[in-house]
């Protein structure tokens, strides 16, 4: 097959690469996303839904020792992890462990909150662009308390957030979160209703939209493996099914599988995965979830969807690629049937995903240290979806010589030794 160019090749057509190519091919590149199966059908596609702007403290390792008790026991909803993967993931859990204490959790905050607070404004635009603001639903979320000392304690976390960061919010009694969410039973004492985030009802419709516009726009998506991914002379080449394709500047938007291309070019990077699992209930009768709301002393997660009520669960530390193990799910499912009528499952298995992340907690975005004319856009764990428009046009300002809207120097791969 003969060979085609592109100026970019952006690997992997997840919300963060989908994003990337549109970005750059507005920029009149003319870009090829490559993915080896269909656009937003991994981790992009069965996320929570949530643009999190009051997510400016990435989640980090628990440091109450009862906490960290409880999660040894391996019993809980929110963390459960594989023994078996204990040992090769210790060294990435110790620098999470070390980069969450509260003084460095906080200065990491600092570093994303910058990222953070461009998230609705960045998707905002590519929806209007793309014809998707259906999408979009404004109604913020909510973090719902079963304990006064829960709820006291988030409530004034929430009170310093709106005093370090803007971030706005309205703490509920139990009776205004009642008269607001009439169908969920009255086992609560309050919530936060974050006003400030949006939540999107189908993230992969979102990612499709993008892709629409993109191709619209002249971009092509074709299949192809990233892991042959090579060096040729100033460029890059990568083997699709249209054949060989030859780049001036390759983007590596590979989320959880991102250190397949990134060690086969010498890079040592410290990623590991937090997996979660999706199922989707109908609502029993004529009940109706009308906002996305986090379970917090439970540990998990429901949110009214397109496809039915979606309930996500929390981080499972595992190897990526090990046996699919939705223990979390099961253990939520029927705290969830007493919180809001659900009726049937609507899917025939759990789905699963695999959050990227760092053990610092920041996504990894700029060039790569040790190569000409190559960019990392990836490592963006529980936030792939609300950073995915803001990456998508910090990359892409980089990628063309433009002055990044951001300082992307907290975000560089080099920070990593
Ligand atoms: C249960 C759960 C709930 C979540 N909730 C939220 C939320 O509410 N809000 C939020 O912001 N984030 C949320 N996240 C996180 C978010 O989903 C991820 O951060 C995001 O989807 C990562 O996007 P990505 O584009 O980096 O990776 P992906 O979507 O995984 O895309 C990577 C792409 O690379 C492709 N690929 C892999 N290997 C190859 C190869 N060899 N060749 C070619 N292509 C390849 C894959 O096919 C895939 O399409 C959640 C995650 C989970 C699991």
């Amino acid at each position: 097959m003969q060979k085609s160019n592109c100026d970019v090749v952006v690997l992997g057509a997840g919300i963060v690469g989908i994003c990337v190519a549109l970005h750059l091919q507005k920029r009149a590149r003319s870009v090829v996303l490559v993915d080896r199966r269909g656009a937003a059908e991994e981790t992009s596609f069965g996320n929570a839904g949530l643009i999190q702007r009051e997510g400016v403290y990435p989640y980090g390792f628990p440091h109450d020792f009862g906490a960290l008790v409880r999660y040894g026991f391996n019993r809980t909803i929110d963390a459960y992890y594989h023994p078996s993967a204990l040992p090769h993931l210790a060294p990435f859990l110790l620098k999470y462990w070390y980069h969450s204490r509260d003084a460095r959790h906080a200065e990491q905050a600092k570093r994303y909150s910058k990222l953070i607070e461009h998230c609705v404004l960045e998707h905002d635009a590519l929806a209007a662009e793309a014809g998707a603001t259906g999408f979009i639903r404004r109604t913020g979320w909510m973090k719902i308390f079963r304990t006064a000392r829960e709820r006291d304690k988030r409530f004034a976390e929430a009170e310093r957030w709106r005093a370090e960061f803007g971030i706005n919010s309205n703490l509920l009694d139990a009776r205004t979160l009642q008269e607001m969410e009439p169908h969920v039973a009255p086992v609560l004492v309050g919530a936060i209703h974050w006003t400030d985030p949006v939540s999107v009802d189908d993230p992969q419709g979102l990612g499709l939209a993008y892709l629409r516009r993109f191709e619209q726009l002249g971009g092509r998506f074709v299949q192809g493996n990233a892991a042959s991914l090579a060096a040729e002379g100033s460029g890059w080449n990568v083997r699709t099914v249209q054949g060989p394709l030859g780049a001036t500047a390759a983007v590596i938007a590979l989320g959880p599988w991102s250190d397949v291309a990134t060690r086969a070019l010498g890079y040592d990077l410290p990623l590991a995965v937090k997996r979660g699992y999706h199922m989707h209930y109908r609502a029993a009768g004529e009940a109706k979830l009308n906002y996305p709301m986090l379970d917090t002393e439970r540990g998990y997660f429901l949110a009214p969807m397109r496809r039915g009520i979606r309930l996500t669960t929390g981080a499972e530390f595992a190897l990526r690629d090990a046996i699919r193990t939705p223990v979390q799910l099961g253990r939520a499912e029927p705290i969830a049937r007493d919180l809001f009528p659900l009726a049937e499952r609507l899917d025939t298995e759990p789905w699963m995903g695999a959050r990227p992340c760092t053990p610092d907690m920041l996504p990894v975005i700029g060039p790569a240290p040790r190569h000409e004319n190559l960019f990392f856009a990836f490592g963006h764990a529980h936030h792939g979806l609300t950073l995915g428009a803001v990456t998508g046009r910090l990359i892409a300002e980089l990628v063309t010589g433009e002055a990044p809207f951001v300082d992307p120097a907290p975000y560089a791969a080099g920070r990593f030794g």
